[in-house]
């Protein structure tokens, strides 16, 4: 980081050391995900920052080296770093398998330093096993694709019910595949017409254009028993409750941080449960890499190059991003 909303400053550092319980990654590709930008921009900024201060959070690479006491990885092993550095193990949030709301977490590149570097030090025991396949395929899934998991999960969308997905980028796109995996019927919604195209390519079975009269205009016969949000925006809002049957979920993915208007009435009518979801947890990341092993996930991935980024998290500020940037390390 070189001052927030400053094109990132590439800089020669010692390559850091594991310490105890610890793995150092020699990094094959990293994701660039939208959080990086709400970072980049000191919209949210951990107290202290990561010392190096080094963004990014979907990297994917070999162990090259174990910290004392570390005895399940190996040299060599193919190991993911993804948002969670780790938690504090120990709160009942922790104990209960919902690590990922731990309120003592640390993520890489928000507190400790991450992926934006050619090393980056990982917890033995919050790495990501890896299957085989291209490192620009399994970044992205790090975040975008646990998040997309995560978020599925939360909204426990089942065989033949129908699931509708807002926001068609990278997250909404592996949303998509994966709820209809699951065997919904998924409905997708985008502003952007190309995107809505891939979402159907991907097992959408209906898509609808998110204009300011679809909340009017919701096909009664598309009512959603899920609506997933994953567009960075309020706009989508009224089109989400209009989308969502009564004992719906509506699950809230996307970072918006903007208010939007909620009569309680519309609760006692209808019994939508409003909820929301924050990345995923290890054993949610160990279900992705099975699947993601079996059958791999579509992406529209575009590659980069370290000295890239800063144009990547522009392009992704100006919400001009095609696909998921992933820069590749040589
Ligand atoms: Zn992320
Ligand atoms: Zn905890």
């Amino acid at each position: 980081m070189n001052g927030f909303g400053q094109p990132l400053r590439l800089v020669d550092l010692p390559v850091p050391q594991p310490g105890p319980g610890e793995i150092l990654i020699k990094l094959l590709a990293s994701g660039v995900c939208h959080s990086d930008v709400h970072v980049w921009m000191g919209e949210s900024v951990a107290n202290p920052p990561p010392d190096p201060f080094i963004l990014g959070h979907e990297g994917v690479g070999v162990v090259v080296a174990l910290g004392d006491g570390v005895t399940d990885w190996k040299i060599g092993d193919r190991a993911g770093a993804a948002w969670l550095h780790d938690t504090c193990g120990v709160c009942d949030l922790c104990r209960s398998g919902n690590e990922s709301f731990c309120a003592n977490q640390r993520a890489h590149g928000y507190h400790v330093p991450g992926t934006f570097a050619e090393y980056v030090v990982a917890k033995a025991a919050f790495a990501a096993r890896l299957p085989a396949g291209d490192a620009a395929d399994l970044a992205p899934l790090m975040c975008a694709g646990l998040t997309a998991f995560g978020a599925v999960e939360r909204a426990a969308v089942r065989h033949g019910e129908t699931c509708a997905i807002f926001g068609c980028g990278g997250l909404g796109l592996y949303a998509v595949q994966m709820a209809a995996r699951r065997g919904a019927r998924v409905v997708a919604v985008d502003s952007d017409p190309e995107k809505l195209k891939i979402a159907a390519r991907m097992g959408a079975a209906v898509t609808l254009h998110s204009s300011s009269d679809l909340a009017d205009s919701w096909p009664a016969s598309e009512q959603a028993h899920a609506t997933i949000n994953f567009a960075p925006t309020t706009r989508t809002w009224d089109a989400m409750r209009s989308a969502t049957r009564p004992l719906g979920r509506i699950v809230a993915a996307a970072m918006v941080s903007e208010p939007v208007p909620l009569v309680q009435e519309w609760l006692t009518w209808t019994g939508v449960t409003i909820t929301g979801t924050s990345v995923g947890t290890r054993v949610q990341m160990d279900e992705l890499m099975k699947m993601q092993a079996d059958t791999p996930f579509q992406g529209e991935i575009e590659r980069i190059t370290l000295e890239d980024v800063s144009g990547a998290l522009q392009a992704l500020h100006d919400g001009k991003a095609k696909g998921r940037y992933c820069v590749i390390y040589a």
